[in-house]
């Protein structure tokens, strides 16, 4: 169906929450997306960076493919191959990344993980988590620290530890218990510490590594350090939102990896099965054995389906070596982004980068880099965060090749306006 076919058959049946961009893609292949008129693409934004080895890699997809014909769902109330495995093989790339145990030893923690099918619902359970673990463990604490311009999800629970007001006022009452404190600022954290709200004295206090949906704007090191070293003291719990952040994208397995911190809740989904929808929460110590039978479920979570695509796409970074090829691509970005005129500040890690650009062009960059796709044949799948701010999260198969291919068009693009 044609582009503007289409367009009037969404605008008449589907709700409009989102600002689509006037583009109707067919096919994907690695780092390449395909219009339905044939026209190319380097997709710079992968999802949203869930495509984390590609478009339809095929060992991806020969898993999801072998999977679907062999049993795709049962409900959560049985065993099915997959999950233990799964389960147990995060708990190592929490522990050690890619690197094996040291010899004689099977695991630093114990990771008993919860799956879920997005992140939004993983950020839920962690949240109903640590209400749970503040009833048993911390005298009824129910509240959770958060960060300003902080994105956690859309459900409410999610919504209202999101530190953006735009996105939360229209929707008030939201849930209560969350407090937001200004991001590196160590001093307002340990203060926000001893706040109590109608939930009770804080729990635990959740932070991205790096935000990502905020315009990507990493926590120092100093300040993730001080966030677990306050939190361990008063024995609340630190809670990472790594669902961006997680699966190789800032040049580590997980970025809490290269801040020589353990939280003891991790949140994942994005980047976890290269675009097939699943989440999940890992926890260690005590807040592994806080939810109980009953407390949390899931019809879909951890479905066969799903458990598979993750499993295979966990082989495929190990393969690739994924996070060091994240850090050495994304050095490479970098330093070719910091080449262009109108650009005025370079932040994030790995694959995961922002360019805040001098002029609030972002969109219309975004716009234009995509026009040159029916212009020319060629286009550029980019993102904007911001008026001012473009993000960089493309797939990690990307090559200094396709990141030289990309600056050609991009230059191009930011030298017209
Ligand atoms: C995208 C995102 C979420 C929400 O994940 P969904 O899969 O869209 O529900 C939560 N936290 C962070 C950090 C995210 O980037």
């Amino acid at each position: 169906m044609a582009l503007s076919a289409q367009q009037e058959l969404e605008r008449q049946y589907v709700m409009e929450t989102y600002g689509r961009l006037p583009v109707q893609f067919v096919r994907g292949a690695g780092i390449q997306l395909f219009d339905v008129d044939g026209n190319q693409y380097l997709d710079f934004i992968a999802g949203i960076g869930s495509v984390s080895v590609g478009h339809c890699h095929p060992k991806v997809s020969e898993a999801i493919r072998e999977q679907s014909e062999k049993l795709v769902q049962v409900s959560n109330f049985y065993y099915v191959e997959g999950r233990g495995e799964l389960a147990e093989e995060l708990s190592g790339l929490l522990n050690y990344g890619f690197d094996a145990a040291p010899d004689g030893v099977a695991q630093r923690e114990v990771w008993k993980t919860f799956f879920a099918n997005s992140g939004t619902e993983a950020l839920e359970c962690a949240i109903k988590l640590a209400r749970r673990y503040g009833a048993q463990t911390l005298d009824g604490a129910g509240t959770i620290v958060c960060a300003k311009s902080s994105f956690h999800g859309r459900s409410f629970g999610a919504l209202s530890a999101t530190g953006q007001p735009s996105k939360q006022d229209v929707f008030a009452p939201l849930l209560p218990g969350f407090i937001h404190v200004e991001l590196n600022d160590s001093a307002a954290l340990q203060a926000a510490l001893d706040v109590e709200t109608e939930a009770g004295k804080v729990v635990a206090v959740l932070l991205e590594p790096i935000q990502g949906e905020g315009g990507v704007w990493p926590c120092s090191p100093e300040y993730l350090q001080a966030a677990r070293a306050l939190t361990a003291e008063r024995g609340m719990l630190l809670m990472l939102d790594e669902v961006q952040t997680g699966f190789c994208r800032t040049g580590e397995v997980f970025a809490f990896q290269g801040y020589g911190v353990i939280p003891d809740v991790v949140c994942m989904a994005k980047g976890m099965a290269s675009g097939m929808p699943i989440g999940a929460v890992a926890a260690c110590g005590v807040a592994a054995t806080s939810l109980q039978p009953g407390d949390h479920g899931s019809t879909f979570g951890g479905n066969p389906l799903a458990l598979a695509a993750a499993r295979a796409t966990i082989q495929v970074l190990r393969e690739m070596d994924a996070a060091k090829r994240a850090a050495y691509v994304g050095a490479y970005l970098q330093e070719r982004l910091a080449e262009l005129p109108g650009i005025v500040q370079l932040r994030g890690q790995g694959l995961m980068l922002a360019a805040q650009l001098e002029q609030p062009l972002a969109r219309e960059v975004v716009m234009a880099a995509l026009a040159r796709g029916q212009k020319s044949g060629f286009g550029l799948v980019l993102n904007a965060t911001s008026s001012d701010t473009l993000r960089f999260l493309p797939p990690l198969c990307c090559s200094t090749e396709d990141v030289a291919t990309m600056m050609i068009g991009f230059g191009a693009v930011i030298q017209t306006l």
